[in-house]
């Protein structure tokens, strides 16, 4: 083994094999279902995180210290740290980061984390994401996205065009590149925090939260002329329901995914399908009830129809003899 790696704790080495292991089995996988082109695991010359498997912060690959330090098993010195929100439950991986501006953050997994309910409202939301709107409410409410996009869109171009002119392997071009992560990590932050703060307020006023199983793919494949940063948009409503799933876990609410069925074709008022719904129709016109309603409230409410006729059904199946009669 070269020196230099001696001092690494041996579990670090295990759980970079086991990424590189499923990466394989994931492969292997990909070509038996034959989905789409596999893609063979790349290979990566550097990490960019590395995991502690099995520590509880007391000892072993990473220990931290009440005065906000953390001794990392391989670094000389102790490392200042600022600890973002105290964290519960029991410490079960950590996982320490390298972002692309070459910030250090470690990720702590913990286990038996204590519930924190929030207080009842008794109140249930059908919600749609979207293109035009970020969430839309069966209510009408609607949300719309964060605002980094546009001027940030005008400076990527200009740095991905000076990248592009840089010379190559230069002090120069590693400068922009530097810059364009920055950009990407600020934009990143504007979202993150505009996410949790709506789903802390929707978990507060709602019991029960209705969302679709998002087809982003399809979505995002019918949609011609969007002005928005596909990529951005398509990992902002992943994150956002990942957020509201989790939350309302821990907040003792309910989030419950409904499969997407039509919810965009059919009416919210006599449930007549349409045949054809394009994506640049923004107003749901029915010809046979005469229902005329903006496309994303109408699609909000047939979420919230389809998730609560779900729990009726459930209910009337699981309820015990005594309850019927
Ligand atoms: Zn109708």
């Amino acid at each position: 083994m070269p020196h230099k790696l001696e001092n690494v704790h041996s579990q670090v080495y295990q759980s970079t094999l086991k990424k590189v292991n499923s990466a394989f089995i994931n492969f292997f996988n990909r070509l038996k279902n034959k989905a789409g082109a596999a893609g063979f695991p790349r290979f990566k010359s550097k990490l960019k995180s590395i995991t502690f498997p099995q520590c509880n912060l007391k000892s072993g690959g990473v220990k931290l210290l009440p005065d906000n330090h953390l001794i990392i098993t391989g670094l000389p010195d102790k490392v200042k740290m600022v600890l973002h929100r105290p964290f519960s439950g029991t410490c079960k991986t950590v996982q320490l980061i390298k972002t692309s501006t070459n910030k250090y953050y470690i990720v702590l997994s913990c286990d038996g984390i204590v519930k924190q309910p929030l207080i009842k409202t008794n109140k249930s939301v059908g919600l749609d994401v979207g293109i035009k709107s970020f969430v839309t409410l069966d209510d009408g409410t609607q949300y719309h996205h964060p605002k980094p996009y546009k001027t940030s869109k005008e400076k990527l171009q200009y740095l991905n065009r000076k990248i592009a002119n840089a010379q190559k392997e230069s002090k120069n071009k590693e400068k922009l590149r530097l810059e364009k992560a920055k950009l990407f990590e600020k934009n990143k932050n504007i979202i993150e925090d505009y996410q949790h703060k709506l789903s802390n307020k929707l978990l507060k006023e709602y019991d029960k939260i209705y969302i679709e199983k998002l087809n982003v793919k399809n979505m995002l494949e019918s949609s011609d002329n969007s002005n928005l940063n596909k990529a951005i948009v398509e990992c902002s409503w992943a994150a956002f329901a990942a957020k509201l799933i989790y939350k309302a876990e821990n907040a003792d609410k309910l989030v419950k995914q409904v499969e997407a069925r039509n919810t965009s074709k059919t009416c919210s008022y006599c449930k007549n399908i349409k045949e054809k719904m394009e994506l640049k129709e923004r107003v749901y016109k029915c010809q046979a009830c005469g229902l005329v309603l903006d496309r994303d409230i109408n699609a909000a409410r047939n979420i919230r129809a389809l998730g609560t006729s779900v729990e009726i059904n459930y209910v009337k199946t699981e309820a015990p003899p005594l309850m019927v009669g």
